[in-house]
């Protein structure tokens, strides 16, 4: 029953997939808060249109320009809100679909939130994996499935892996030498979970190694990349069919353009490989939402980690966050505008807000689905 359940998903999978690409570009912006001061920098300069949640308004330099985004966020959206419009993503992992979410935006403008969030109020990372446990459970009388996670960072173009026990050592990327071109990073290591207790284990573990390697973590984190890797394996018993799904949780560096500032040495260094990084993910998103012949995924260390789970039959999720204040909206600018460069292309006749992130019930999949090949590549 779980197979044809799956085939029909896929089926259905593939026809959205063909009609609107498989990237989304979400918008979330954050509340004004106590750090943003009190005086006039502090004011409000995002607002949203009523009618329409793909809109956000940006009042810079006294003019209001306007972005349209797949879907965004206002300030008081929960973080369980957000998760609502994630975690089809996330549980398309348990049919071996590869998913990548990226938060992406300048220092404080809430990606670590939207990942990591707090304990009292987790972010996606935290009920993505409490997600997954629970659908696997609900599975368990056809399905065995293994969930392993791994934790690493990017920093200056250089791979670490935080749950390793040398995390200064950097990892390679490389091909699988049987030939499949899947590729894997030698030496990274992968913990098998089980609950949440697991994950808060493995995520304190990552946390440690990072606190104490760095003077001052803040600073850190706004210039590396922080990926959390989970890894879904499923093994029908009755019929031996596996699946492997990837689901790829990256808390970006800071978008925020430093090298322009008069940086100089390390901090000027940082920049650039920050700026490069970014703008190869932007360039790689640009290619596959425009079904360009060439993806150019070897520019980033990230790209080229994440080629897999960004190409084929992936979903792709930019998280893209956002300060309201108002000394922050040349930043903001920039983010809006990068968000839209990488939504821009037309996909097709359907429109472009249709949601893949609600899955037809269960009566609409057996009913008149478009037909396309049913396959995962
Ligand atoms: P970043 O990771 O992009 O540098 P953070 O996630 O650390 O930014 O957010 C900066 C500050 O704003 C933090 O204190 C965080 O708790 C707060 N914040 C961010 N987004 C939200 C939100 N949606 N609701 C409430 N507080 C938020
Ligand atoms: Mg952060």
């Amino acid at each position: 029953k779980y197979r044809r359940e799956l085939q029909l998903r896929k089926k259905c999978h593939n026809e959205l997939v063909r009609l609107k690409g498989n990237i989304r570009v979400f918008g979330r912006v954050r509340p004004i808060t106590k750090e943003d001061g009190e005086g006039p920098e502090a004011a409000n300069a995002v607002t949203f249109d009523a009618n329409d949640d793909a809109v956000l308004h940006l009042l810079h330099k006294g003019k209001q320009v306007s972005f349209e985004l797949d879907k965004v966020f206002p300030p008081q959206a929960s973080q369980e809100e957000v998760f609502q419009e994630v975690q089809a993503l996330v549980t398309s992992c348990i049919d071996g679909y590869n998913v990548c979410i990226f938060a992406y935006g300048q220092t404080g403008a809430g990606k670590t939130y939207t990942m990591e969030g707090t304990s009292a109020n987790p972010g996606i990372n935290q009920r993505a994996l409490q997600l997954l446990f629970s659908e696997v459970r609900s599975k368990a009388s056809d399905w065995d499935y293994a969930i392993t996670v791994s934790v690493a960072e990017i920093y200056n173009e250089a791979l670490r892996d935080l749950l390793g026990k040398e995390p200064q050592e950097k990892l390679e990327i490389k091909l699988c030498p049987d030939g499949s071109g899947q590729l894997y990073v030698p030496g990274l290591t992968e913990f098998r979970v089980q609950s949440v207790e697991d994950i808060n284990k493995v995520f304190e573990f990552g946390h440690v190694k990072r606190v104490t390697e760095c003077t001052n973590l803040n600073e850190h984190s706004s210039r590396s990349h922080a990926l959390l890797i989970v890894t879904v394996h499923g093994l029908d018993r009755s019929t031996g069919l596996r699946t492997t799904g990837k689901l790829n949780l990256v808390d970006l560096a800071g978008s925020e353009r430093v090298g322009r500032s008069g940086a100089e040495g390390s901090r000027l260094r940082e920049a650039q490989y920050i700026n490069k990084s970014l703008s190869a993910l932007g360039d790689v998103i640009y290619a596959l939402r425009s079904r360009q012949g060439h993806v150019p995924f070897r520019n980033s260390k990230l790209t080229y980690l994440l080629q897999d789970s960004l190409s084929g039959d992936s979903k792709t999720l930019m998280m893209v966050q956002v300060s309201p204040a108002e000394k922050n909206t040349s930043e903001t600018l920039c983010s809006l505008k990068f968000a839209e460069r990488v939504r821009s292309v037309e996909l097709g006749p359907i429109s472009r807000k249709a949601e893949l992130a609600s899955w037809p019930s269960q009566e609409q999949l057996e009913g008149d689905v478009p037909g396309t090949a049913i396959s995962s590549s």
